[in-house]
């Protein structure tokens, strides 16, 4: 291990983003493709609207025939066709004539302005028109949503429903977007029993791997799931191995100090080139960062809120930029909240403190758990934010502090 210095969250951070590829592209159904980051532009095929057509049920006129039509004067049109939705119109519009028409219809030719049903009077061929607005009104023309040839949708955005909608309108029943990584996921430590185990004396159960494959899922990659290493060097060495074939190896425990923490040793011999071990950041500080043959590997301390924390800060921005996301996406969304009562980080390192955001009468308020010690799992539940305190920052009850979103605020 050579690279003894610790770094900043950000140092950390834009060093690890230096050694991370942006993955190839796969080709996915449309559907399939929901979450996903594009890994192409995507051209409109052809107008959206395809044609002029109509936006209301009613009457297509000419604009000049009813102009000064009014509820004491209206105007009498003879209806020359009906126009369902899906029909193409047979005639042209002439003076004083109209043809009803449906939303969605072809506007016919002739015809240049649409007097929706509840405007006019009457039915069957006759009708009066009680009203009109301006020329071209409730007309959605042809090209006005998407032009044919011109880009729709940009490499790297995510599809959600409305980008699906658009490829979908486009025709696009299969895509390209960028393929998620594959992270292997493996706890170690000689007291952690999996979770279906009944633990002896002494021993915990595994809940980083559960919590770390979670993770992996919300921030868009795909979890590989390991058995639990014990601490032992060839136990350890062989799960390493065997978890080579994915994209990142993120592992959680054995990385501090402790006579038994074997994976900094292990990397070592496996040749892993170390890019650095420690975070100034609170909880967290450990953090095995290197390469294995190229190949990323993050190794997280067991502490389960250290390991979830710094998941978050390090290896979540790693995913966003394998898997094609704009740069303003890689690490966790910030913003500023009214903390709720008086917080201080008397350290020197930067806390980060799990916390609830809500939104009350415009403003949003960040709470502290009660218990930030890095072991209280349960102080993980609900936390939708992270207050983040600097070394010797001291924040009053509703000052405005730095926090972190982590999920939904309501
Ligand atoms: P370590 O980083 O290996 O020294 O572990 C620090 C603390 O985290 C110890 O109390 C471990 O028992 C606990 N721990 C480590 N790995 C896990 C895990 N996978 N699930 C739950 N607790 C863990
Ligand atoms: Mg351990």
């Amino acid at each position: 291990m050579t690279a003894d210095r610790m770094l900043s969250p950000e140092e950390a951070r834009t060093t690890i983003l230096r050694h991370i590829k942006v993955l190839g592209p796969e080709r996915l159904s449309l559907f399939d493709a929901d979450g996903r980051v594009l890994a192409v532009d995507i051209l409109a095929h052809r107008d959206n609207p395809p044609y002029d057509n109509s936006a209301m049920d009613g009457y297509a006129v000419r604009h000049s025939d009813v102009v000064q039509a009014n509820a004491s004067a209206p105007v009498a049109l003879t209806v020359i066709e009906d126009i369902p939705a899906g029909k193409v119109p047979e005639k042209q519009v002439g003076p004083s004539q109209a043809s009803r028409i449906m939303t969605g219809a072809p506007v016919p030719a002739g015809a240049d302005t649409i007097v929706p049903v509840e405007d006019t009077r009457g039915e069957g061929s006759n009708i009066e028109v009680l009203e009109v607005e301006d020329v071209g009104e409730h007309i959605r023309f042809a090209g006005e949503d998407m032009r044919a040839g011109r880009p729709v949708l940009t490499a790297g955005t995510q599809c959600g429903p409305g980008e699906l909608a658009v490829l979908a309108a486009v025709q696009q029943s299969f895509v390209s977007v960028f393929r998620r990584p594959r992270i292997a996921i493996l706890s170690t430590g000689d007291e952690l029993v999996e979770i279906e185990e009944t633990p002896g004396e002494g021993q915990v159960v595994n809940s980083n791997t559960s919590a770390l494959a979670a993770f992996c899922h919300a921030h868009g990659a795909e979890p590989i799931m390991l058995p639990i290493a014990k601490d032992d060097q060839t136990a350890i060495r062989a799960t390493i191995e065997s978890a080579l074939m994915a994209d990142f190896v993120v592992s959680s425990g054995g990385v501090s100090v402790g006579k038994y923490d074997f994976v900094k040793k292990v990397l070592d011999d496996l040749g892993a080139e170390t890019i650095f071990w420690r975070v100034a950041m609170k909880p967290g500080k450990p953090l095995v960062f290197c390469t294995v043959d190229g190949l990323p590997y993050f190794g997280l301390p067991g502490n389960p809120v250290s390991s979830m924390m710094s998941f978050l800060q390090f290896v979540r921005p790693a995913i966003r930029k394998a898997s094609g996301y704009p740069e303003t996406d890689w690490p966790l969304p910030e913003a500023q909240a009214k903390i709720e009562h008086p917080a201080d980080n008397d350290g020197g390192r930067r806390q980060y403190m799990r916390a609830t955001l809500s939104y009350r009468d415009g403003h949003l308020f960040a709470r502290t758990a009660k218990s930030q010690g890095s072991h209280m799992i349960s102080s993980m539940i609900g936390a939708n934010g992270f207050v983040v305190l600097e070394p010797n920052q001291q924040a009053a009850t509703g000052d405005v502090v730095s926090v972190q979103i982590v999920g939904p605020i309501f």
